[in-house]
């Protein structure tokens, strides 16, 4: 996994090394098929020629070397209108064999294009992930309120600063320009404190700063002056912490939100390496794939987000494979954008009428890939999680969670590896209901499904399997550990304070996990599971149990 501009150029430099050492043996092996398909004059010996110089173009054109990507695309063109004209048409190939010869030269000492650098325009694409942090400062003259709220923000995973002094907040804020301010706009001496001091920072600062406003006042002439002073929410006191996480999450979703999952297929493992590395670096996870045979297993598994398909491959061309994975259950509407070389472009229209989304010319741009595979992500999770979401928490609905535990079992048992499942059901849910009411019990599940997927791994699976109730699935994860791992989040959610009428009032759950040991196939253990929930529930509630059966 690629993570630093740095590691990327090394990378790239390594790539085009190997690349260098190999091309005066891929230029002879050209010349070698080319004078075989003139023994034999048939159209298979002239796809293979073609074939290999097409893969000479775009590895080249990749690293920049634009003369001998230039020469091989022209080449390609020779070679594809010999194929269209029939083999047997021969007046071409004294130009041809020239051409051949030329690529033979060009390759004992290529001219690398130094304006194709493109590890120079990576930090571009790297700045808009690093940029929006969840790091809070509360700034308020009321230690102890400041500290509270502190302390139920890090209960979220927030990394909260408190301070009491507006002087040291103005210098801290210079270096930190990206932290979320929540900003007290009365303080003791002064009515408007917080809004004047913010005006004076954003007027200085190049960029500016994102600032909540929070204030025992809500009057209208108030809320002018602090969206002047670049206010992103206004919240009155008291604070409902749990609406203060959901405004939080909004503003700084890219670090909440999972990696997206990009899935490449080509044949040129340059090629792979080039595309893969730069999305890598803006934080996507990628998986390559440079044989059709292992396509299957990957799509099922690793659950791309997107596919990038090279529009020509040797086994078949991307826009036959495009149709098969369309005709998958669950794939229909993935979105699938080709990779083409330039030549390719009067394929283009018959590639997107076809079945694909999007056509990108390679080598592509760092920004360029990175924002078109971004775009179509966001649209595409948006879609799907209209589908398998839960609209309230915005969890895995039943429905997603269970096909999600038929296929973590799958795969688990097949690497040998534990896997737990846990049920979570929130004790005496209809009591805080009647107490509470149905507005405020619908903020506590909020916070729950929130502190869970806060609390667990990138690689935990979180789900809302009921009304009060959500199912975890925990890979690699046995249920000892689950159980170790789950009861913290107990603690911690007992704590939690949640707010209705001013009234404030703590809430627990009870837990049940079981694992694949013990159960190996998804029925038993979500029935164990189950078990051990009622068992915890029997013996008092805001516990964890395991296995029961
Ligand atoms: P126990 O500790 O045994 O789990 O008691 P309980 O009260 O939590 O369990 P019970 O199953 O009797 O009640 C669950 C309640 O959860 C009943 C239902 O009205 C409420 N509920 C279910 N879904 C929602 C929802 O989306 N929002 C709100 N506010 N309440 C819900
Ligand atoms: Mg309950
Ligand atoms: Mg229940």
């Amino acid at each position: 996994m690629i993570q630093s501009v740095a590691e990327f150029q090394e990378k790239m430099q390594l790539l085009s090394k190997a690349f260098l050492t190999d091309l005066p043996a891929k230029t002879k092996d050209i010349e070698t098929a080319w004078l075989q398909f003139q023994d034999h004059r048939n159209t298979e010996a002239l796809q293979i020629t073609h074939r290999k110089v097409h893969g000479l173009e775009s590895a080249s054109k990749t690293f920049g070397f634009r003369e001998l990507s230039h020469a091989a695309a022209n080449l390609e063109h020779a070679l594809k209108q010999l194929l269209q004209t029939g083999p047997d048409q021969n007046d071409q190939d004294q130009a041809i064999h020239q051409q051949i010869a030329e690529l033979n030269r060009l390759a004992v000492k290529p001219k690398q294009d130094s304006s194709l650098n493109i590890t120079k325009k990576l930090n571009d694409t790297r700045r808009i992930d690093s940029e929006t942090g969840s790091k809070v400062f509360v700034v308020d003259d009321d230690q102890e309120s400041a500290q509270e709220l502190a302390m139920q923000l890090s209960y979220y995973g927030y990394e909260v600063e408190v301070f009491d002094k507006l002087a040291k907040f103005r210098t801290t804020i210079q270096k930190n320009p990206h932290a979320i301010v929540l900003m007290n706009i009365e303080f003791s001496d002064d009515d408007l404190a917080g809004i004047r001091v913010m005006k004076e920072i954003q007027q200085k600062m190049s960029e500016s700063v994102q600032v909540m406003f929070l204030s025992s006042n809500d009057d209208l002439a108030l809320r002018l002056e602090a969206v002047r002073a670049g206010g992103i929410a206004y919240l009155t006191k008291p604070i409902n912490s749990t609406d203060l996480i959901d405004q939080l999450d909004s503003f700084a979703t890219p670090q909440m939100q999972e990696p997206f999952r990009v899935l490449i297929i080509d044949d040129s493992d340059i090629v792979l390496a080039y595309h893969a590395a730069v999305l890598e670096l803006a934080g996507m996870t990628v998986k390559t794939v440079n044989a059709t045979g292992a396509v299957m297993q990957t799509l099922l598994e690793f659950n791309p987000d997107v596919i990038l398909i090279d529009i020509y491959m040797p086994e078949c061309n991307g826009m036959e494979l495009a149709k098969v994975i369309r005709q998958i259950d669950g794939l229909l509407n993935i979105p699938i954008v080709y990779l083409a070389s330039e030549n390719d472009f009067n394929t283009q229209s018959e590639a997107m009428s076809l079945a694909g989304d999007d056509f990108m010319v390679k080598p592509v741009e760092p920004k360029h890939l990175v924002s078109a595979v971004t775009l179509r992500v966001r649209r595409a999770r948006l879609l799907r999680g209209l589908m398998v979401h839960d609209g309230l928490t915005g969890l895995f609905n039943h429905t997603a969670i269970k096909e999600q535990l038929s296929r973590e079992i799958v795969r688990s048992n097949r690497l040998k590896t534990p896997l737990s499942f846990a049920m979570v059901d929130v004790d005496f849910f209809k009591k805080v209901n009647d107490k509470h009411g149905h507005a405020a019990g619908d903020r506590v599940l909020k916070s729950l499904a929130r502190l869970l997927k806060q609390r667990l791994r990138g690689t935990d699976i979180v789900g809302r399997y009921g009304g009060e109730e959500f199912a975890v699935i925990m890979t690699d994860t046995d249920a000892p550990d689950a159980s170790k791992v789950i009861d913290e989040i107990r603690k911690v959610f007992s704590r939690l304070i949640h707010m209705s009428d001013n009234k404030e009032f703590t809430v627990t759950f009870s837990c049940g996990i079981a694992d694949i040991q013990h159960f190996p196939d998804a029925k038993s253990v979500s029935n164990a599971a189950d078990k051990s929930l009622h068992k915890a529930k029997k013996k008092g509630r805001n516990q964890v149990m395991i296995n029961a059966d």
